[in-house]
């Protein structure tokens, strides 16, 4: 193995052992079934002699082992049991063990029998607690014996402070790590001096052997457990080693289909009416869940909950299970699941079950590696039983709540920024709930993506929207992917989705995605201008896409958000109506600062409270630029006829060349210079009865954005507040302009302009979606 060191964990499982066999070439290495082997000579044995002692097939799993746990050296055992009775022969009597007081049942029996027999003392105590430390420290034990997550409620302990209490108490720290793997912890990089596995569960990951495994942080631990394991008999045997290893090479690539199951089956218990509580280390409400974090690389697959009606319940559950198996163990390819009070801890009595917070309610599953799609399908359907068992009836309101038979539409929101949190915001908390399910988040910093029957419950969607709002990355998040927007739309289209919509709540580029999207069968909603205002063909091929697939492209929230500008326009150009101008403010931003400035407040002021309320863009600059007023000028102008490009439009910059650099907020302390130009040209205005406005003209042939003096009888002169408004001025309309007035800045305007959108494009899509049965009876 020690050409393998300078590859990762992952290679180096798969190619342990490879390619070693010196006889044949065998490239896989054939398995020593041998109990014995032939001395070299007399008195000159070779490295092995003995099975018991040592086998080269076993002693290849040893190497991959300890390689994985980043350790100097492993015994295999021939159970986990034999693995726990090897670490304790380092026990002698009179010395103290303290253990996690939630570690697997055999353990805790092994230890109580053998110190009833006066080999050691033990202690049992909750090791999560913080008094842990002071136990330590006082009770000064030779192991401590950690077992993180605990079973079955996976409660996390923080194996750094207890490595930290253990060796300043002179101890050494055991972690039975089988319930995550190598693959997802590392004790002894956090301090442990010895791992134990029952190598039964994710490490052979095929349920079809029974083995152990102790792997030690220093050479010399690792040699005194090999004389104890020979002496005692307890080795593991060729076979189960060869297959183990067989079960090691995969670990990484299994245990990342683990992860995806147990997410998506987690998102569904969260969001299902006949789950009373989910545990859990990955969500952040699992107490814990912040040293899972920090400790594990995942946050396994082992998942338990609470169902609505006791045992009786849990029968009716694993009855109607299909995919999940009832089993006690774990680890395996195939989900299993087990009722904790009637299996694995059906030995303790139910006040000492109900201490340890093992109720009857409680079901545990190890999610396997079969589509999560199944898994949960599978699930939903056991759990609906339940419910109707338990006679739990889904909550009156709620996003989760479909108020029509037809399966709600599945939303996929790009971009979880102010617009995108805030749509979140009002989609669930509409007390009738919208035939909408939001099934998925995607951002720059990855996606989440959940297959529940009611999507991403609200309580995920409330949890996701916290994390953004704090900056942290989605792919930290339970079930977070990492995936470009692009690799991520096209990895959820590959779920059957009921009639998909894809939000874009970004400012960037993104009509790569959106055509992809378009292809794949979504309709798109867009609150994002960008790719309305790129280049014309971009634009064409965009609705060119959307044309051929039959689906719909709707933006009203792109041309001042909230305000119907797009849905008036397109009515008068369906009505034969011709558009000869349009003329307005669509900057809820500018039309306030502006107000003010008329109303004699200081341009600085103005413009800094406009930030304070979070009507500005991020940068209050980027207002200031007029870019994106001409962007909305220029859908406008392209759907009444204008063929032109964002450079076409005549921009005025309201930023002095001087204030293009620094930061917003040097920006925003300097920005008081202004003031004074700004009172003299609001000043000069007011003299001619006029006041500032920034303002848009467009026409067929031409856009101009910038500013302007207008009467104060003029519509745009009399605006309020961060009103947006726009008049037009059509064939139909030439007298007497048509002036549509509407709410401007703000995520939360913008918001409603796309929830808007969402609900119209699913009620022309239901008026489309002609009832089956009448149709059948008009046949006969
Ligand atoms: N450690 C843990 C955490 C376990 O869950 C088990 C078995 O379930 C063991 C040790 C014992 O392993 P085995 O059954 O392979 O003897």
């Amino acid at each position: 193995m020690s050409d393998l060191k300078q590859f990762s964990d992952t290679t180096r499982a798969v190619r342990a052992g490879i390619a070693t066999d010196r006889e044949h070439g065998a490239v896989v290495p054939p398995i020593h079934l041998s109990s014995t082997f032939a001395f070299e000579g007399f008195n000159k044995p070779r490295r092995f002699d003995y099975t018991r002692s040592g086998n080269p097939t076993r002693s290849q799993l040893a190497e991959a082992l300890a390689a994985l746990e980043h350790g100097a050296g492993a015994v295999v055992t021939s159970t986990g049991m034999s693995a726990v009775t090897l670490a304790v022969q380092l026990l002698n009597p009179g010395d103290l063990i303290i253990a996690a007081h939630d570690c697997y049942g055999g353990t805790q029996r092994l230890l109580r029998g053998l110190s009833k027999r006066g080999q050691f003392e033990v202690l049992f105590a909750d090791l999560t607690a913080p008094t842990a430390i002071d136990v330590i420290a006082t009770r000064r034990p030779r192991l401590v014996w950690v077992e993180t997550p605990s079973n079955p409620l996976l409660r996390i302990t923080d194996v750094r402070a207890v490595a930290a209490a253990a060796h300043a108490a002179g101890a050494l720290l055991v972690v039975d790590n089988t319930f995550l793997s190598p693959a997802l912890q590392l004790p002894i990089e956090l301090g442990a001096d010895l791992v134990i596995h029952s190598t039964t569960k994710y490490l052979n990951g095929h349920s079809d052997v029974v083995g152990g495994a102790v792997i030690a942080a220093e050479k010399s631990l690792a040699d005194e457990l090999a004389w104890w394991a020979n002496c005692l008999g307890i080795t593991g045997a060729p076979f189960d080693s060869y297959l183990t290893l067989r079960g090691v090479r995969t670990l990484k690539s299994r245990i990342r289909d683990h992860l995806e199951g147990a997410a998506a089956v987690v998102e569904l218990l969260c969001g299902h009416h006949a789950v009373s509580r989910v545990y859990y280390p990955g969500l952040a409400t699992h107490p814990g869940h912040e040293i899972a974090r920090t400790q594990q690389s995942g946050f396994g697959a082992m998942v338990s909950f609470e169902v609505a009606g006791g045992t009786p319940s849990v029968e009716v559950l694993a009855r109607h299970l299909r995919c999940f198996t009832l089993a006690e163990s774990l680890g395996g390819v195939e989900s299993l699941v087990a009722h904790p009070a009637t299996m694995t801890h059906a030995s303790m009595d139910a006040e000492a079950r109900a201490a340890a917070g093992i109720s009857d309610s409680l079901v545990r599953l190890s999610v396997g590696i079969e589509s999560p799609d199944d898994l949960v399908a599978d699930l939903a359907a056991a759990l609906d039983a339940v419910a109707e068992f338990a006679g739990v009836s889904k909550p009156a309101s709620g996003v989760s709540v479909a108020v029509s038979k037809n399966e709600p539409a599945d939303v996929i929101l790009l971009g979880v920024g102010s617009i995108g949190r805030e749509l979140i915001a009002q989609v669930t908390s509409e007390n009738t709930a919208p035939p909408l399910r939001i099934r998925a988040l995607i951002d720059r910093s990855g996606y989440v993506f959940s297959n529940a029957p009611d999507g991403l419950s609200r309580q995920r969607l409330a949890e996701l929207s916290e994390r953004k709002a704090a900056g942290q990355p989605l792919i930290e998040a339970l079930g977070g992917r990492a995936a470009s927007a692009l690799e991520a739309v096209r990895e959820i289209s590959s779920h059957r989705l009921s009639r998909p919509i894809l939000v874009d709540a970004t400012p960037a580029e993104t009509s790569e995605v959106l055509e992809l999207a378009l292809d794949n069968g979504c309709d798109v909603v867009l609150a994002n201008k960008v790719p309305l205002a790129t280049e014309q063909f971009a634009v064409d091929r965009l609705h060119r896409i959307a044309d051929r697939s039959g689906r719909t492209i709707l933006h009203e929230a792109t041309v001042g958000a909230g305000l119907p500008v797009i849905d008036t326009l397109q009515k008068l150009l369906e009505a034969g109506d011709e558009v000869l101008s349009i003329e307005g403010c669509p900057s809820g931003t500018l039309g306030y600062v502006f107000g003010e400035l008329g109303r004699g407040e200081r341009f600085s002021v103005a413009l800094q409270r406009a930030a304070t309320l979070g009507y500005t863009e991020p940068d209050p600059r980027i207002d200031l630029s007029g870019i994106d007023v001409a962007r909305k000028a220029l859908i406008l102008a392209r759907a009444i006829g204008f063929r032109g490009e964002l450079d076409d439009v005549s921009v005025e910059s309201l930023v002095p060349s001087e204030f293009s650099e620094g930061t917003r907020d040097s920006f925003l302390a300097r920005v008081h210079t202004l003031d004074e130009d700004w009172a003299r040209r609001a000043d000069e205005a007011r003299r001619g009865g006029k006041v500032l406005r920034y303002r848009a003209h467009v026409t067929p042939v031409s856009i101009v954005v910038g500013l302007a003096a207008v009467s104060t009888t003029d519509p745009l002169g009399n605006l309020h507040g961060t009103d947006n408004q726009f008049t037009f001025t059509t064939l139909r309309y030439r007298e007497r302009p048509l002036v549509i007035t509407g709410p401007g800045a703000g995520p939360a305007v913008t918001a409603a302009g796309v929830f808007n959108d969402l609900l119209r494009l699913e009620r022309t899509r239901a008026r489309h979606r002609a009832p089956a049965s009448p149709r059948v009876a008009a046949q006969t």
